[in-house]
């Protein structure tokens, strides 16, 4: 038996993994699995060169629990070690990596956490164990079995200690605050969530299961049967090429990464780079929700199958975390801080290729099928605007596959769409000007006003349609876009004919003195057109800019702004024969009630007459009738 001392560089480390953020104890489970897999893996790869001439027998990871002991034992069939390797990858090589990364993970944690908390590695077993014992044999012939035990002091024991099997049992002899780890639930739970897609059977527990069996005289019987609990599936999907999988063989993955979500993926990308980095997975374009930040951060990070975290921010463009799926790759480095990922080269390579295989596949789902598209472009139309408004690379491509729908439910290219319109829609300054509604029923008379001029009108409904149009009036020259509420419909596309005035400008004055005694100064202005005979008399129209701006700042991304109030324009048609004949009236009473009439009659088409206006209104209608 040999006592000895770790060699301890920098502090004592034990207390302090032992003080390790409570939350994050579970991934003790991880990382002795992940060695176990290790193991087991090098093991395979020393046969198949045939440096392993033995049986390979059931390779399959246990793990155990023992209430009554206080133990979980996680035992493998892999390389194992011999006393020398104990003492050289244990003591030394293992500790001192510990040792790293509890200091790197000090400093990092001030700033912000810590990715997945990868890589502590074999003694993060001291954040729930008080003592750990290692037994194990090494593959090698002629080699004996020895047992390694550490109490969470720098002190350890190696002793001989007979061992049949080939491979490595880690007994970990719970601390008494750490009794959660002896529920069966909660293992079985850590499994699912880390170890659901590891390269290596795991095994935790018995399943029963009914089967049919014959009895001596040869009847068939219902017996319940024994067997091992399988956590993981060793083959998923991502690992697996295009070619050997159907379509519905990514459903079923689908369900199997998401079993609480009954819609299906529209599509989806497989992604297998090993070209300057090692990348593989699965993205999945979900039907996107109108509220889509409740299905954010659904893709899975793995690094070789091991589970790391479902928050992938920093590592993909923002745009991209609306994708569900799984991302696997080595060399995203994950014992960093999410603020360092992003200035991070080869992270920055991982998120440039993600984003340049979303729009390829887009793309080619736009030029093999375009009706095809179409059908799903309303489902996707959020996230494809989202990627152009925040990912100028990603805005360069979809700009050919971007759709825009009109209210007759046509689907046009942006280019088609100019096309389409530029005729009857080019103001006179040469912009061609997009209409467009955003929701068709509160708009739908000035939707109506702008057809029957023969103009189209679009339908631009989801949240950040304000910020997405003016993206496009940025990237376009001689492109503006316009609610068709935004302006009379007369006057949503100037051109140079204005007709005369039938009011004086100082009878205009004189008129819009008297329609300010009944408006709120704060979110109403008045404006004088010359509309023909046959327009209404008052009209509100919501301005282009200042709505947009309070569409925008209601999104969010604008903060500094606080919620801007509304802002509407009373346009008063100073060639109406009722306008024009208002300065006419000499009964004051008579011509203040004809004001309010007109001005309530305009608020009601608005949809904006409510409370006491609204009953004194039909009060005063009954009246005139
Ligand atoms: P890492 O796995 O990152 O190398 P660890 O601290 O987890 O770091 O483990 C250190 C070393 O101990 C491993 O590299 C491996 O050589 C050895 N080791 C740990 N667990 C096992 C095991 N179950 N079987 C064989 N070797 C192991």
């Amino acid at each position: 038996m040999q006592k000895g001392k770790i060699n301890v560089q920098t502090e004592n480390i034990f207390p302090i993994i032992k003080k390790f953020l409570y939350s994050d104890h579970e991934i003790f489970l991880r990382e002795l699995i992940s060695n176990a897999v290790d193991a087991t893996q090098k093991l395979k790869a020393l046969s198949s060169m045939g440096k392993y001439k033995g049986e390979l027998g059931d390779t399959s990871i246990e793990v155990k629990l023992d209430k009554e002991a206080r133990t979980i034992t996680i035992s493998d069939r892999g390389i194992g070690m011999t006393a020398g390797e104990v003492d050289k990858y244990i003591n030394q090589i293992a500790f001192s990596s510990a040792e790293e990364w509890v200091s790197k993970y000090q400093s990092a944690a001030e700033k912000s956490p810590v990715i997945g908390h990868f890589g502590l590695g074999f003694y993060s077993s001291f954040m729930v164990a008080k003592k750990v014992d290692l037994h194990t044999r090494s593959y090698k012939k002629n080699s004996k079995g020895v047992q390694w035990s550490c109490d969470g002091t720098p002190e350890f024991i190696l002793e001989d200690k007979p061992r049949k099997q080939r491979g490595t049992d880690v007994v970990l002899h719970l601390q008494d605050d750490s009794d959660e780890f002896l529920e069966e639930s909660r293992i079985l739970a850590l499994l699912k969530k880390y170890c659901k897609f590891l390269p290596v059977e795991i095994v935790f527990g018995t399943d029963t299961q009914i089967k049919k069996q014959k009895d001596e005289k040869g009847e068939e019987k219902e017996v319940s049967v024994e067997k091992p609990r399988v956590i993981n599936n060793t083959r998923p999907a991502w690992t697996q090429r295009p070619s050997e999988l159907s379509a519905e063989d990514y459903r079923e993955f689908y369900r199997e990464l998401y079993p609480m979500t009954f819609d299906e993926p529209l599509f989806n990308i497989h992604l297998n780079v090993d070209y300057p980095f090692t990348l593989t997975g699965i993205l999945y374009f979900p039907k996107v929700k109108q509220n889509f930040e409740v299905q954010r951060d659904k893709i899975q990070l793995y690094c070789n199958q091991v589970f790391v975290t479902d928050s992938v921010e920093g590592i993909v463009p923002d745009f991209l975390t609306l994708l569900h799926g799984v991302i696997d790759s080595p060399d995203i480095p994950l014992n960093v801080s999410r603020s360092f990922l992003q200035s991070d080269a080869s992270v920055k390579k991982i998120s440039g290729h993600i984003t340049r295989k979303v729009a390829d596949k887009l793309d080619e789902l736009f030029r093999k099928s375009r009706e095809d598209f179409e059908s799903k472009w309303d489902d996707i139309k959020i996230f494809i605007e989202y990627g152009m408004i925040s990912d100028e690379k990603f805005r360069e491509r979809a700009k050919k596959f971007c759709l825009l729908k009109n209210t007759q439910g046509k689907y046009f290219t942006l280019e088609e769409y100019r096309d389409h319109i530029k005729g009857l829609q080019t103001d006179k300054d040469n912009k061609v000007v997009h209409l467009y509604a955003t929701d068709k029923e509160a708009q739908h008379g000035f939707v109506e006003g702008a057809t029957e001029r023969g103009y189209d009108v679009l339908v631009l409904d989801t949240p950040i349609d304000s910020h997405f149009v003016n993206m496009l009036e940025t990237e376009f020259e001689n492109v503006s876009f316009a609610r068709v509420d935004a302006e009379v419909t007369d006057k949503l596309i100037r051109k140079d004919d204005e007709l005369p005035s039938k009011l004086s400008d100082e009878q205009k004055d004189k008129l819009k003195a008297l329609l300010e005694k009944h408006l709120d100064k704060q979110s109403f202005q008045i404006a004088f057109e010359n509309l023909s005979e046959s327009e209404q008399p008052m009209i509100i129209t919501e301005p282009e800019f200042m709505r947009r701006m309070k569409d925008m700042s209601a999104m969010g991304g604008m903060h500094y702004m606080g919620k801007l109030p509304d802002s509407y324009m009373l346009v008063v048609n100073s060639n109406h024969p009722i306008i024009a004949g208002l300065p006419q009236n000499e009964d004051v009473k008579a011509q203040e009630k004809q004001i309010r009439q007109l001005i309530d009659l305009a608020l009601l088409s608005k949809n904006l007459l409510k409370g006491e206006q609204l009953t004194r209104f039909i009060q005063r209608s009954i009246d005139l009738l």
